[in-house]
């Protein structure tokens, strides 16, 4: 199956978190979108990685995601290196995306810059023909997408373009709820965690606000660019 967008991410909720409004507008146009999670998030101090799986499916569903799947790498520790790169390559050849968005190109946690990188590289690195590559038994053609976007996670990054997610508030913090072991929940006998706190949700609202407020809609996601976006007619951007 050829997906228009493909989203990595370094953690379950990442997308969610950081492009889920993006994600949930290209859907409603009829865009084919897909969600690569690096690792299940079995460092996060609450939930498992099971319930973390449940939980992206069942986001995924909110979303209407065409894929979503898990490659297991090791949370935390994983490493940008020929292994991690070939994982990836696989990945951007067999669904051929136009457009890949990926982790922010630095944060607080160090998996979402590295994770970043390691999407950048491997985007370019697909494109090459030497390096080669099978996916159920056959060779790979070789692959390089178009665009390559980063959303803006924990820490502010003056973005280079902002999505109006306006119309897809209620589906971005449906699908963030969704993952119920890691956010706000006053049942919860967890530990309480930097994302847990009714204020982090909060926070996420403001953010959305401030983003939208800098092009005059109420909700929008940031993202930052590889190289200056080309646009056809400079009368329709918001
Ligand atoms: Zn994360």
């Amino acid at each position: 199956m050829k997906l228009d967008v493909l989203v990595f991410a370094s953690h379950p909720d990442d997308a969610e978190l950081g492009c889920s409004g993006t994600i949930a507008a290209l859907i409603a146009a009829g865009k084919k979108v897909g969600v690569i999670d690096f690792t299940q998030g079995e460092m996060g101090t609450r939930g498992t990685p099971a319930l973390r799986l449940q939980e992206a499916d069942a986001a995924s569903k909110v979303l209407g995601l065409s894929v979503r799947e898990n490659l297991g790498f090791k949370d935390v520790f994983f490493k940008i290196d020929l292994e991690h790169q070939l994982a990836l390559i696989k990945k951007i050849r067999q669904y051929q995306p136009d457009i890949v968005i990926a982790n922010a190109v630095t944060d607080r946690h160090v998996d979402h810059g590295k994770g970043g990188l390691l999407a950048t590289e491997a985007c370019f690195m697909a494109g090459l023909r030497k390096i080669e590559t099978t996916h159920d038994g056959k060779d790979q053609s070789a692959w390089r997408p178009k665009h390559v976007y980063h959303y803006i996670q924990n820490n502010y990054i003056k973005p280079d373009f902002i999505v109006d997610i306006t119309a897809h508030w209620n589906t971005k913090v449906a699908s963030i709820k969704a993952f119920k072991s890691q956010f706000f929940d006053p049942e919860s006998t967890e530990p309480a965690s930097f994302i847990s706190s009714p204020e982090f949700m909060k926070f996420i609202e403001a953010r959305a606000r401030e983003f939208g407020h800098q092009i005059n809609v109420e909700f929008g996601e940031g993202f930052t660019v590889e190289r200056p976006i080309g646009v056809r007619d400079i009368t329709q951007l918001v």
